[in-house]
């Protein structure tokens, strides 16, 4: 396989398309939003400079990277892809949708991935008419960084998809780790209480969010803590992830804190939107 789309340009899309830009694939990258597909080739410009500057890419590289990019608003950007990766909006409607239209759009043949961080892949392979090549391909933020990959077998995807994801995320340079298909899967099920707790704790004024920051940093030795990690996935992201564990796993013990839901309400989503628990200037 050499031909990618990536659907989605935002936080995860843009990543995305970086690494396998990087790997040599021509990579279509998609959104609805203009803008979107602006700021995201804007992003992917700004890290990719970072690595010339840091010696791990060379001028010649980046410029071969950058060039193996189209950008597109439509589906029809797809073409010839042997796997699309899908990195739009965190809303299961949104998503059924997108793959309906994928289905449609993409070669008979192509894998259909999902970066979905917590709906189910059954379910979203149920939209389509080949549910044996729809799979969770789970990249973790920021995907130029970032290890894992975390490798999400829905009900009837075949072992022979399974395989040629795990492959592929090897050759991309990164560690896939098998799972099977379950609300929030093994990182967001095991993440997200945490930072939904962290959140209650600043709700009910038993710290700041620097003191619980720095509980988890120096005391479990976490690289980030729950709520500086909150604002870089997106408080929006974490609130939908929250959602989707609360209902499709029926406990309340998934519930989300009242103070993440007033912050997104507010348009408090982290980093992205300048604001979270921390300020960001740009
Ligand atoms: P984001 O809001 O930054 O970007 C989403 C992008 O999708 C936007 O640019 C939007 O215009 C676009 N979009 C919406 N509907 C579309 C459509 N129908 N077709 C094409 N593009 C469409 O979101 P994100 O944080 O990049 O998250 C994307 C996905 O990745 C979500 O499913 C999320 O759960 C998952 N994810 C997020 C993180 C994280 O840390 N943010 C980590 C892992 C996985």
């Amino acid at each position: 396989m050499s031909r990618v789309a990536v659907l989605g340009a935002g936080t995860m899309g843009n990543g995305i398309a970086h690494v396998f830009a990087q790997s040599g694939w021509t990579t279509a990258l998609i959104d609805v939003s203009r803008e979107a597909l602006d700021t995201g080739l804007g992003m992917i410009r700004a890290n990719t400079e970072r690595q010339v500057k840091k010696g791990t890419l060379t001028p010649e590289q980046r410029d071969a990277l950058l060039g193996r990019i189209a950008t597109n608003t439509s589906l029809s950007g797809i073409g010839d892809a042997e796997l699309v990766v899908e990195a739009a909006a965190e809303n299961r409607e949104v998503k059924f949708r997108i793959f309906q239209d994928l289905d449609a759009a993409a070669p008979d043949g192509a894998i259909l991935a999902t970066n979905t961080s917590s709906i189910s892949i059954t379910e979203i392979a149920a939209q389509t008419g080949r549910a044996d090549r729809v799979i969770g391909m789970h990249f973790m933020n920021p995907v130029p960084v970032m290890q894992l990959v975390e490798v999400v077998r829905g009900l009837e995807t075949s072992d022979e998809t399974t395989r040629r994801i795990v492959q592929l995320a090897k050759a991309l340079g990164k560690t896939p780790v098998e799972v099977n298909d379950s609300p929030g899967f093994v990182s967001n099920r095991v993440l997200m209480p945490m930072i939904n707790e962290a959140v209650c704790c600043v709700m009910e004024g038993v710290a700041t969010p620097e003191a619980v920051d720095t509980v988890m940093k120096l005391g479990m030795n976490h690289p980030v803590g729950p709520l500086a990690l909150a604002d870089l996935i997106g408080l929006d992201v974490c609130l939908a992830i929250l959602e989707v564990l609360h209902r499709d796993l029926g406990d309340d013990k998934y519930r989300p804190c009242p103070l993440l839901r007033k912050m997104v309400a507010a348009g408090r989503l982290g980093r992205k939107s300048g604001r979270g628990f921390y300020g960001y200037r740009d």
